[in-house]
């Protein structure tokens, strides 16, 4: 594989925008070398400024989840164009997605549109305080909620990629407002909740963890997590950023059976464009403006090609009945395939798979919290990152990150990826 071109680009890049991206998680800094700069992508591939041909298992870090470029979306954003591409004035499409995605996720009735994730969470967060009338939150190490101030707080994803899970510029005023617990861990959780009494407004999580590696909730921690905040009038927020409309058309709460007061998306739901939301029932989204007093807006919110994008995309999820399953079973592929070439050539490692999402980690323990999946050893990572990159493989350059399996993969794909990582084993 050649990389030239994209050196040159990265090289121009760099001088007028720091570090050459406009997202730390772009950056190769944690595993070396050059980012690559892409040109065009098609269903599973990526082509890049120097023509190689990738399998992508990043998929702009989880949006395309049926593949890039993928048809009913691009005809979508194209028809729409033509219409004119903002007018800050309501558009029936906001209603027909907002009718979609409260149809498709349970115990949800109002679903208000931002642009991004970390907008999704931040005005979470603001509404249920605003509901609440407390002030602290509380979140988990390694979980990533967006780069807002009160998320960065022993923050996963890039933060901790980089080295700085707790950001400076962020005040300590804002700082001591966010309770920090263990993934997984219960009693600390309650212990939060005793040490606080009548002060915590909710509590944030991913209900799937997915950016520290891939870690599943323990069986029973989302019910613990529920039961606290019913006993202590909190309310519980899912992030649903990275697995609503991934791994089940009602994303965690119904593939585990547990209901969130407020549930916040992302990437799917935009269809590769830049789109966030936060859904809840009646009683608490009445609280927002203009119906209520917790203020959020945007200039570009519910955007027309944002909102055709996110509609195509969810019809198409919401009319095959399989494509969960389908995904799921691609991933269980994978998965079955990398552990044993890695077991063959005795590579110590974990893997963590719910659904679509699946991490490796050359890690001993089972990973489980922030600290075991901080664990994992970075020196083997770089080898088995830079070995599938020249195997035509793109992994996202970084331990701390999930793989976003697309229903664009087919079965040779994935073939040729566990082969990869057969040829790359006896190095790790
Ligand atoms: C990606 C992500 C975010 C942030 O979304 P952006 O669109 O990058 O702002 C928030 N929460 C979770 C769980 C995410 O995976």
């Amino acid at each position: 594989m050649k990389y030239q071109r994209s050196s040159q680009l990265f090289k121009a890049a760099s001088d007028v925008i720091p570090g050459g991206v406009n997202s730390p998680v772009r950056a190769f800094k944690a595993v070396g070398g050059t980012p690559i700069f892409v040109n065009k992508a098609k269903g599973a591939y990526l082509y890049d400024a120097d023509g190689n041909r990738l399998i992508d298992y990043i998929n702009s870090w989880g949006p395309m989840v049926l593949g890039h470029a993928f048809p009913p979306v691009i005809d979508a954003v194209v028809s729409k164009a033509k219409l004119g591409t903002s007018f800050g004035m309501p558009t029936e499409i906001e209603t027909k997605i907002a009718e979609l995605a409260v149809s498709m996720v349970p115990n949800i009735d109002q679903i208000r549109f931002v642009n991004s994730g970390t907008e999704a969470c931040m005005s979470a967060v603001r509404l249920a305080r605003g509901f609440s009338g407390k002030e602290k939150i509380i979140k988990f190490a390694g979980c990533y909620h967006g780069h807002s101030d009160s998320f960065l707080i022993q923050a996963g994803s890039g933060a901790v990629t980089f080295g700085s899970p707790n950001s400076p510029g962020v005040t300590e005023g804002t700082a001591k407002d966010t309770l920090l617990a263990t993934y997984n861990n219960l009693e600390a959780v309650a212990a939060i909740f005793e040490a606080n009494p009548s002060e915590i407004a909710c509590i944030i999580v991913e209900p799937v963890a997915g950016n520290m590696g891939c870690i599943t909730p323990d069986v029973g921690f989302l019910e613990g997590l529920r039961a606290l905040c019913d006993s202590h009038g909190a309310v519980l927020i899912f992030d649903e950023v990275m697995t609503g409309f991934r791994l089940a058309r009602g994303g965690v709460q119904e593939l585990y059976g547990v209901n969130a007061d407020i549930v916040c998306f992302g990437k799917v739901i935009g269809g590769g464009l830049p789109v966030g939301a936060f859904a809840a029932r009646h009683e608490i989204m009445s609280h927002l403006a203009p119906l209520g007093p917790v203020y959020q807006a945007g200039t570009l919110s519910g955007n027309p090609l944002a909102m055709a994008a996110g509609y195509a995309m969810l019809q198409a999820l919401e009319s095959d009945s399989e494509v969960f399953e389908r995904l799921a079973q691609k991933t269980e592929y994978l998965h079955k395939g990398i552990a044993e070439a890695l077991t063959l050539h005795k590579v110590i490692h974990t893997i963590n798979r719910v659904g679509s999402m699946i991490s490796v980690h050359f890690s001993p323990t089972p990973v489980v919290d922030f600290e075991t999946a901080a664990e994992g050893n970075n020196e083997r990572f770089k080898t088995f990152f830079h070995g599938l990159l020249n195997a035509g493989i793109y992994i996202a350059p970084s331990a701390f990150e999930t793989w976003f399996i697309t229903d664009a993969l087919t079965y040779e794909d994935l073939d040729e990826t566990i082969a990869a990582v057969a040829k790359i084993a006896p190095n790790l």
